[in-house]
């Protein structure tokens, strides 16, 4: 199959031989955090270095779409998820902070400080079934001008859990170089953290981890699951079998619950991020540097965003 590799049998029923990888826009310059809207049958992403959020609407089912700028300037925003009652929960790297979207389009920030001290950058998000949110905060977007602005680090990085009732916000991990994607199994007691390593490193550490959640709250292990190459990986998302699609330097790797490489799709540009979305959550769209990339699958997203 073109585009395709299948490093594992299992992987065939996943793609679709007559599918083809659709370019659905470009010229952007980092694109990161793709989220879907099915009830607007809209994709929101975040366009990082440009300072906006963009939104791809589908104008029916398998058309390219239409894309526009929702929010500018997006205080260079990074990743993006729902929560339970379907709102836009963000990363903010300028303002460091986990902002929330409500329904009449104010911005409330849900987590800046963690004991006084001001969270880095806070880089991808997930919300849990019972509605508590949990990020990375490492320091990518305030080491660089280009991805929010220079400013010095006050905590180290860490993984965080920021309860939805009480709005306690608890680090969870803290022996991470640069936690980066995050995604739970569809039962919710695996949550994958990819470690992206020391930015200016020549060998940063780079691989994914499994930790096991106790009681909704806790979070115990971090073996190394698996290491993605080439590249490095940054965006995860699950599947119903509870495969992880994670991005990588030549597309997006499946990969099976054990930490084996089942396929690829194989991408022209590097890939950042990815989600499942469509009417049937089967289509996986790809946030590729500066191209937004569109491919029908066989298979089916978990049902948390
Ligand atoms: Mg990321």
């Amino acid at each position: 199959m073109q585009g395709i590799e299948i490093h594992d049998p299992r992987f065939r029923s996943y793609v679709l031989p007559n599918a083809p990888l659709v370019k659905l826009a470009e010229g952007f310059a980092w694109l990161e955090g793709p989220v879907w809207f099915a009830d607007h049958e809209t994709l929101i992403v975040s366009d990082l270095p440009n300072d906006r959020l963009l939104r791809w609407s589908a104008e029916r089912e398998g058309a390219d779409g239409i894309m526009s700028v929702l929010r500018q300037p997006s205080h260079f925003t990074n990743g993006n998820t729902r929560d339970t009652a379907g709102r836009l929960v963000s990363c903010s790297h300028r303002q460091r902070c986990i902002t929330r979207t409500e329904w009449d389009g104010r911005l409330t920030v849900l987590a800046d400080r963690y004991r006084g001290k001001r969270l880095n950058s806070p880089n991808d998000v997930v919300c849990r079934s019972d509605g508590s949110i949990w990020f990375t905060d490492p320091p990518y977007g305030i080491n660089t001008d280009y991805e929010g602005g220079k400013q010095q680090a006050e905590l180290p990085p860490s993984v965080y859990r920021l309860d939805g009732t009480s709005g306690e916000l608890r680090l969870v991990a803290d022996d991470f170089e640069g936690p980066n994607g995050l995604a739970f199994s569809p039962d919710e007691s695996v949550l994958y953290i990819a470690e992206s390593g020391r930015q200016f490193d020549a060998n940063p550490t780079q691989h994914i981890r499994e930790l096991r959640v106790s009681d909704g709250e806790r979070l115990s292990g971090g073996r190394v699951f698996h290491k993605v190459a080439p590249g490095f990986t940054d965006g995860l998302r699950v599947d119903v079998d509870g495969n992880l699609w994670s991005s990588a330097a030549d597309g997006v790797h499946c990969i099976s619950p054990q930490g084996i490489l089942l396929g690829k799709i194989l991408v022209p540009h590097v890939v950042s991020n990815l989600t499942f979305g469509g009417r049937h959550r089967s289509r996986l769209f790809i946030c590729a540097s500066h191209t937004l990339y569109a491919i029908y699958t066989n298979q089916r997203g978990a049902s948390r965003p």
